[in-house]
């Protein structure tokens, strides 16, 4: 099987010819990987370079190695493996959005992973900067010595933040995706042109691990996607990543510290809201596994097997069995949660976590 597949919207699969233009539209020449996309300045060269700097110090090889094995565990064939290379990875000074700020993105059209240099290093900062004002809050002579000059992103941590945005794109990049096109020469041109950037026009739907995507019109009649599962699907390759960056360490025989993973993990689920679609995923897989007698690794096993086979929520009888092992109505809300629901999120957890007479929180 491949884990990317293409059709037009009558249902035909879409011409090699357009399918390699598509994907060539952001992917670097051999000589050029990691290529810079938007400006460079003053102000954010040295974030670029520092972040190059953490990339070139990643083993890709033994990064698809893992990634691989994972896949054969799941009983897909690795050869077809959609492991992106540094040409297929791009240092982005754009943020796409002004109301996120990004770390990393994976190009769904383009199948490239944009990671964002000057996000990483804010979110790095912000981290440190909220543990030094906990720090001080609990001086007890509070001479508050530290001050906020003293943030310090060593190499290390800088590492393991790029580290696991890599792994986390990756684990997108190798989710199976089905991408429905209604593309003429015309409209694929104008996306080349613009090298692909959230530009929808002239596609269909889009299935991406569980998330699927369909393409509304606006009321400028411009091309806006709704997003099924997205919280589901961003809690699945979460969970995933840390899987995988766990790995990574203990095989590079690296010294980081536990506590230093721990700690990412921690303040990745104080950063965005991706934290409460990992419990949310957690919470899913306790409930399941308890209803069907299944165990909670098991359970595991078979949402990542279909995230990366690609089910298809539609043809089967999964959203009845989900509801059945939870409650009735579960399905159609898991199905809406955005990832910035963190309200809707949470009553979720609540839900699951009621029906449950002897829950027991992790920590
Ligand atoms: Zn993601």
């Amino acid at each position: 099987m491949t884990f990317r597949e293409y059709y037009t919207s009558t249902g035909e699969p879409e011409n090699d010819r357009m399918v390699n233009m598509l994907e060539n539209v952001c992917k670097a020449g051999k000589k050029e990987p990691l290529r810079i996309e938007g400006e460079v300045n003053e102000v954010n060269q040295k974030e670029i370079e520092r972040v190059k700097n953490a990339m070139d110090s990643i083993d890709f090889e033994m990064l698809r190695e893992l990634l691989d094995d994972m896949a054969r565990r799941s009983g897909l064939s690795g050869e077809a493996l959609n492991f992106l290379g540094k040409d297929r990875i791009i240092l982005s000074t754009e943020q796409l959005n002004e109301n996120v700020i990004r770390k990393g993105q994976y190009g769904l059209f383009e199948n490239v992973i944009r990671i964002f240099p000057q996000g990483i290093v804010l979110a790095l900062r912000d981290n440190i900067a909220s543990e030094l004002v906990k720090k001080m809050e609990n001086s007890p002579n509070k001479t508050a010595s530290m001050s906020l000059k003293e943030i310090n992103i060593t190499e290390e941590r800088l590492k393991l933040k790029v580290l696991k945005s890599v792994i986390h794109e990756q684990v997108h990049a190798l989710s199976f995706t089905k991408i429905v096109t209604k593309y003429t020469e015309g409209s694929l041109r104008r996306f080349i042109r613009i090298r692909g950037k959230n530009n929808f026009e002239g596609f269909y739907s889009v299935l991406s691990g569980y998330n699927k995507i369909f393409f509304d019109e606006d009321l400028e009649g411009m091309p806006s996607p709704n997003k099924d599962f997205i919280a589901f699907d961003e809690g699945v390759t979460e969970k995933i990543a840390f899987e995988i960056l766990n790995k990574y360490l203990s095989v590079e025989g690296s010294d980081m510290p536990a506590a230093q993973v721990n700690e990412l993990e921690e303040n990745t689920k104080k950063e965005t809201t991706y934290g409460l679609c990992l419990d949310l995923v957690d919470d899913v897989i306790r409930r399941v596994a308890k209803q069907s007698g299944f165990s909670e690794d098991s359970v595991w096993q078979a949402i990542k097997r279909s995230k990366l086979e690609g089910v298809n929520f539609e043809d089967t009888e999964i959203g009845a069995f989900f509801d059945e092992s939870t409650y009735k109505g579960f399905f159609e809300k898991l199905r809406k949660l955005q990832t910035s629901d963190s309200k809707d999120i949470e009553h979720v957890q609540t839900c699951l976590r009621e029906l449950d007479d002897d829950y027991v929180p992790k920590k």
